[in-house]
C-alpha cells in the first residue's frame, strides 16, 4: 500500500496540502514541510532545449509568422512543434492557412525559410487524417488514412521533422475500434519510419477511459461508471495502454501530454516511467501559462522524463484567441528558465 506521504513524494499534480507545501518550499529554499521535500528537491535538471507547440500562438503566428518566429526566438525557443498545415489538393503543396480571415496562407517553403531565418528547427508537427463523419478506423478506411500520410511526407522532408504526431482520437467504441485505430497506427508508423520519421501520438483525457469488449453498440467501461457486482471479467485496459501496447515501438512514440493525463485524473510521472521507453516526447502545458497555477509538479514531470533519455518536449498554452498568446508564451518561457528545466 501507498501511504499518503509516498503518494504525494511521487505525485505528478499536487492536492491542495501538497500545493501550499510547494508554495512555501518555493520561499523557503525548497526546504518543504510534511515530507515533500522529496517532491520538490529534485538533482539538478539535465536541461533541454526549449521547444514551443505552433498551436499555442493561433493568429499571431499565422497572420505574421515572420515576427512571431522571431519573437519566440528571442524569448528563447529554438524548436518547434507545427499546427495548421494542411494539403492543398490544387497547389500540390501544403500551407498554413490565415486566421479569422485576415491575412494570407503561408507556403510550407515560405514557413521553413522563415523557421530558419528566426532560428528555430522544425523537428515535429501535428497532422491528423480527416475521415467522412462517423467514419472509423477500419479496412474500408485504411487506404484512405495511409494516402493523406503519403501525400504530406514530401513537405515533412522538406521542413526536417523528426517526428509526426497525430493529436486526435479516432472514433472509438469499444475494444475492437481501439485495437483497429492500434493496427492501422503500426502501418502509419512503417510508412514514415521508411521515408526517415518517427510517427507519435499525443493525448487527450479521452484516452484514460477504459473499453470492453463487445459490438458496435457496446457501452465504454467508463460510461458504466462502476463495474457490476459479480463482474469477474479481467480489469479492461485504457484506450491509451491498448494504443502503446498493440504497436511496435519501432512504429509508434507516445507523445504524453501532462495537463490532458492529469485532466484524465492520471498520473504523468506514472505513465512516463511504465512506459519509460514509449513517451519519448511531452506536451508542458498548464492552465494557461506554465507553472502560474501551481497544480502541476514540473519538477517531478521533467526529472523523470530527463532520467529516461529522453529530450524533446514543447510548451503549450490554451486560450488562444486571448491576443495575449506570445506575452504568455515569454512568461512561460521565463519560468521554465528559471526552474532549470532548459538547458
Ligand atoms: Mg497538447
Amino acid at each position: 500500500m501507498t501511504n499518503r506521504r509516498e503518494f504525494l513524494k511521487s505525485a505528478s499534480f499536487m492536492t491542495l496540502g501538497a500545493l501550499a507545501a510547494s508554495k512555501l518550499s518555493a520561499a523557503d529554499g525548497m526546504k518543504g514541510v510534511d515530507g515533500i521535500t522529496a517532491a520538490t528537491a529534485q538533482a539538478p535538471m539535465a536541461g533541454s532545449n526549449l521547444g514551443f507547440q505552433a498551436y499555442s500562438l493561433g493568429g499571431e503566428l499565422l497572420n505574421d509568422p515572420a515576427n512571431a518566429l522571431k519573437k519566440m526566438k528571442s524569448y528563447g525557443y529554438d524548436q518547434v512543434e507545427l499546427a495548421f498545415y494542411g494539403f492543398d489538393d490544387k497547389a500540390g503543396h501544403g500551407q498554413f492557412t490565415s486566421w479569422g480571415g485576415g491575412g494570407k496562407p503561408t507556403s510550407a517553403a515560405d514557413f521553413k525559410k522563415m523557421a530558419d531565418d528566426a532560428g528555430i528547427k522544425i523537428i515535429s508537427s501535428h497532422m491528423t487524417p480527416t475521415l467522412d463523419r462517423g467514419a472509423k478506423y477500419d479496412k474500408s478506411t485504411e487506404t484512405k488514412i495511409l494516402d493523406f500520410w503519403k501525400k504530406i511526407i514530401p513537405d515533412h522532408k522538406m521542413f526536417g521533422v523528426e517526428y509526426i504526431v497525430q493529436p486526435s482520437l479516432p472514433q472509438i467504441n469499444n475494444l475492437e475500434d481501439a485495437q483497429a485505430v492500434a493496427d492501422i497506427f503500426n502501418k502509419v508508423g512503417a510508412l514514415l519510419r521508411e521515408n526517415g520519421i518517427k510517427f507519435g501520438y499525443h493525448n487527450h483525457s479521452n484516452e484514460f477511459n477504459k473499453v470492453v469488449p463487445g459490438g458496435e453498440a457496446a457501452t465504454p467501461y467508463y460510461q458504466r461508471g462502476f463495474r457490476r457486482p459479480g463482474d469477474t471479467s479481467p480489469e479492461p485496459k485504457t484506450i491509451e495502454e491498448v494504443f502503446i501496447e498493440g504497436t511496435e515501438a519501432q512504429n509508434v512514440l507516445f507523445e504524453l501530454d501532462c495537463y490532458w493525463t492529469v485532466m484524465g485524473q492520471q498520473d504523468p510521472v506514472v505513465w512516463i516511467n511504465k512506459y519509460k521507453d514509449r513517451i519519448q516526447l511531452l506536451h508542458i502545458k498548464d492552465f494557461i501559462v506554465i507553472g502560474a497555477s501551481g497544480a502541476m509538479n514540473f519538477e517531478n514531470i521533467f526529472s523523470n522524463f530527463y532520467a529516461n533519455g529522453h529530450r524533446n518536449w514543447f510548451v503549450e498554452i490554451e486560450d488562444i484567441n486571448s491576443g495575449k498568446q506570445l506575452e504568455r508564451a515569454e512568461a512561460s518561457a521565463k519560468w521554465l528558465k528559471s526552474r532549470g528545466f532548459v538547458k
